[in-house]
C-alpha cells in the first residue's frame, strides 16, 4: 500500500512543536492579523528573496487580489496556460476579465512562450505563469515579451514553494505571485491559507486593504474590499513549516530521482527536468497512451495515482461562455487524456518508493 500523498512523515516530526504553538495562540485569544500572521510574512518574504508578503484566505484570492490590485477587470485580458489548475483561470474570470489560453510545451508543461505573442491584443494586460507541478516556467522569456507589450507577469507559484530559476526563488520571477498553502501543497497549513509576494510596494499595500474590507486603517475604507486573511493559527504553524521546508523539498527531489532512473516501462514518458531549474516535484507526473491500463495495475497493488487534470479548462462546464471548441487547444487536451499522478511526499521510504517502481 502506497498512498498517493500522505502527511504521516511531515506531522510526525512536528507534532511537538505543533501542539505547543496550538497552546499558545490559543491561550492569546487573538485569532486574525496579530503577529503571527505578521511574522510569517515578514520570514516567507524573506524566504523568496522578495520585500513584501501579504497573507491571505487561499491560493485563489492571491491570484485574484494580485489581478484587483493592477486594477485588471472587464474589458481587460490575461494570458494563461491551456493546461493548470482550474484556479489559475477562475482568478482572471471573477474579476470580470477574459482569459486567453496559450499553450504548453510537452517537455515541461509549462507555457509555451514562443506562442504567447500572438495572443497579445491591445486588451492584454498581464501574462500568468503556472509553475506547474513544481518546475519553474521559461520566464526570462515570458518576461522579454512582457516587457515589449508593458504586461504584468504574475507567477501561479501555488505548486512551487522553494522552487528556483537561475539561482532564484519562485515568487521572485515576476511582478508578483501567488502562493496556496492548501495542505497538500510542499508548504501546506493544517487548512486554507494563502500569500500574495511582491517587491512592488504599492500593490503590496493595495493588496492588504483589499483582502481587509479595503481599509487601510480601522473602519476607514478606501476599496470595496474582500475579506481573504491569513488566520493566526495557520500562520503560526506555517512559521513551523517553513523551516522545514528545503529539506522537505529535497526530499521529494530524492524520490524522484529514484523514479527517474527506476521507472524504465517504455510505454512511459517521464517528467523532464528542464536546465537552470530547482523542480520541487509538488506533482511527479508521467505520460502515456496505456494511463488507464497502467492505473488499473498500480491501483490494484495499493498504490495511489491520481491525474493532473482530466479535464481541460475550456471543456469544463463551468467556461462553456468561452465558447472553445474541442480540439483548438491539442496539447492541453492530449496532457488530459495522456496524464496521470504517482506518489509523492515528504518522507516516502525506500520501500514505497521500490514498491511503486517495481509495479511498472
Ligand atoms: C492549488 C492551486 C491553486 C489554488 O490554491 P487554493 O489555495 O486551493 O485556492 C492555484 N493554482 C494552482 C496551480 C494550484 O495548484
Amino acid at each position: 500500500m502506497v498512498p498517493f500523498v500522505s502527511f504521516e512523515a511531515m506531522h510526525k516530526e512536528i507534532k511537538q512543536e505543533v501542539t505547543e504553538k496550538f497552546k499558545k495562540v490559543y491561550a492569546k485569544n487573538w485569532f486574525i492579523q496579530g503577529e503571527e500572521c505578521r511574522a510569517f510574512e515578514e520570514e516567507f518574504a524573506d524566504y523568496c528573496n522578495v520585500k513584501y508578503c501579504i497573507g491571505c484566505g487561499n491560493g485563489l484570492d492571491a491570484l485574484f487580489l494580485i489581478l484587483k490590485g493592477y486594477g485588471i477587470g472587464e474589458g481587460d485580458e490575461v494570458i494563461v496556460p491551456s493546461n493548470t489548475f482550474i484556479a489559475t483561470v477562475l482568478a482572471v474570470s471573477h474579476t470580470g476579465a477574459t482569459p486567453v489560453f496559450v499553450e504548453p510545451e510537452l517537455s515541461s508543461y509549462n507555457i509555451n512562450p514562443t506562442l504567447i505573442e500572438k495572443q497579445i491584443t491591445e486588451r492584454t494586460k498581464a501574462v500568468i505563469a503556472v509553475h506547474l507541478y513544481g518546475q519553474p516556467a521559461k520566464m526570462d522569456e515570458i518576461s522579454a515579451i512582457a516587457k515589449k507589450y508593458n504586461l504584468k507577469v504574475i507567477e501561479d507559484a501555488a505548486q512551487a514553494h522553494g522552487a528556483e530559476y537561475k539561482g532564484k526563488k519562485a515568487g521572485s520571477l515576476g511582478d508578483a505571485a501567488g502562493f496556496s498553502f492548501y495542505p497538500g501543497k510542499n508548504l501546506g497549513a493544517l487548512g486554507d491559507g494563502g500569500a500574495v509576494v511582491t517587491n512592488d510596494g504599492q500593490l503590496a499595500d493595495k493588496i492588504r486593504a483589499l483582502g481587509n474590507y479595503g481599509s487601510d486603517y480601522k473602519y476607514h475604507h478606501i476599496y470595496p474590499g474582500y475579506n481573504s486573511r491569513l488566520d493566526e493559527i495557520q500562520a503560526a504553524f506555517l512559521r513551523i513549516k517553513l523551516k522545514y521546508l528545503d529539506r522537505w523539498n529535497d526530499d521529494r527531489i530524492k524520490t524522484a530521482q529514484k523514479y527517474l532512473s527506476g521507472i524504465t516501462n517504455p510505454d512511459i514518458i517521464l517528467p523532464k527536468i528542464m536546465p537552470e531549474v530547482k523542480h520541487v516535484f509538488h506533482i511527479f507526473s508521467l505520460r502515456s497512451k496505456k494511463r488507464e491500463d497502467l492505473i488499473t495495475k498500480l491501483n490494484k497493488y495499493g498504490i495511489g495515482t491520481n491525474k493532473h487534470y482530466p479535464t481541460p479548462i475550456h471543456l469544463q462546464e463551468a467556461y462553456r461562455n468561452l465558447n472553445i471548441e474541442q480540439g483548438s487547444l491539442p496539447l492541453a487536451e492530449e496532457i488530459s487524456e495522456t496524464q496521470f499522478s504517482i506518489p509523492m511526499y515528504y518522507g516516502m521510504n525506500e520501500e514505497e518508493v521500490k514498491v511503486v517502481i517495481d509495479a511498472f
